[in-house]
C-alpha cells in the first residue's frame, strides 16, 4: 500500500495487503457496508458508531481544544506528517475494567477517559474483545492518551480484561496479532511494547498478557521494547495513562 496518511474513514475497505494477510473492513456508522461473506478472510473493525461511541469532546478539561505550539501543548494533536512517518511503537494495554463483552465495556472505558480523566475521547486507538472482535477507538490521525509521557508516535491497543488475574483468550490474541500485523503494514512502526515498559508504576498490561508481548513482537516482525520511541519534535507529549494505573 502506498502512503497511508489518511484517516481510517468509515466504510473504507483497506485494500492492497498481501493475500495471506487479513484485510480489514471498517464498518460505517450508517450500516451500508458491503456484505461480509462468511468465506472471506477479512478482519473487520467495529466502527465507533456501531459500538455507540460518544463524539470527541474538544471542550474536555485535560485535552482541551486543538494542539497549538506554544499555546495549548496538551490539546488534541493531529499528526501533521503522514502516519507512516508519525508512528514508531505499538503499545499494548489491558482495560482492567470489564463490565461485559463488547460495547458495554467500551462505553465504560470511554466514560472513564472522558469524565474521570478529562480527555477528549477514549485514549486507545483500538480495543480487542475476548471473543476476538476489534473495535475502533480514537482516530489514528490523532495522538492517543494511553501511555503517560510517551503518547506521541505510540498507537494504543487495549485488550479487554484484567490480566493480573486471567490469561487472554486464544481468539483475543489471534485478533490482536492480526491487528498488529495490519498496523505494521499501515504505519510501519519499528517496536511493540507493553505499557509497563514505558510507565513502570503501572502493572498494565498485567503479567498474563505481558508474557505474550515478546511472542507478539516476533510474530509481527517488530522489535520488542521502548527503544523505538522518539521524543516529539514539536509537540509536548500529552497527558495520559491507562485506566489500569494500579
Ligand atoms: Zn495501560
Amino acid at each position: 500500500m502506498g502512503a497511508a496518511g489518511g484517516a481510517l474513514a468509515a466504510g473504507t475497505l483497506i485494500a492492497g495487503l498481501r493475500a495471506s494477510r487479513p484485510q480489514i473492513l471498517i464498518l460505517p456508522n450508517d450500516g451500508d457496508s458491503p456484505e461480509l461473506q462468511p468465506e472471506d478472510n477479512r478482519l473487520k473493525i467495529v466502527s465507533r458508531g456501531e459500538w455507540g461511541a460518544l463524539p470527541v469532546d474538544h471542550s474536555a478539561r485535560n485535552e482541551n481544544g486543538l494542539y497549538r505550539k506554544g499555546g495549548n501543548p496538551y490539546g488534541w494533536y493531529v499528526y501533521p506528517a503522514p502516519l507512516r512517518e508519525s508512528y514508531q511503537t505499538l503499545v499494548i494495554h489491558h482495560s482492567a475494567v470489564y463490565e461485559a463483552d463488547g460495547p458495554a465495556t467500551l462505553s465504560e472505558i470511554q466514560r472513564l477517559h472522558r469524565d474521570d480523566r478529562g480527555w477528549a475521547d477514549v485514549g486507545y486507538h483500538f480495543m480487542v474483545d475476548k471473543d476476538g472482535t476489534i473495535y475502533q477507538g480514537r482516530d489514528l490521525t490523532a495522538r492517543g492518551a494511553h501511555t503517560a509521557g510517551f503518547n506521541t508516535g505510540s498507537a494504543g491497543i487495549c485488550l479487554l480484561g484484567d490480566f493480573r488475574f486471567e490469561a487472554p483468550s486464544k481468539d483475543q490474541l489471534d485478533a490482536a496479532l492480526a491487528l498488529i500485523r495490519w498496523l505494521v503494514e499501515l504505519l510501519s512502526p519499528t517496536h511493540l511494547a507493553g505499557h509497563q515498559q514505558f510507565n513502570p508504576a503501572t502493572i498494565c498490561p498485567g503479567p498474563f498478557l505481558a508474557a505474550q508481548m515478546e511472542g507478539l513482537s516476533r510474530a509481527a516482525g517488530l522489535r520488542f521494547g521502548i527503544d523505538g520511541y522518539r521524543p516529539a519534535a514539536d509537540a509536548a507529549d500529552g497527558c495520559g495513562c491507562c485506566t489500569c494505573a494500579l
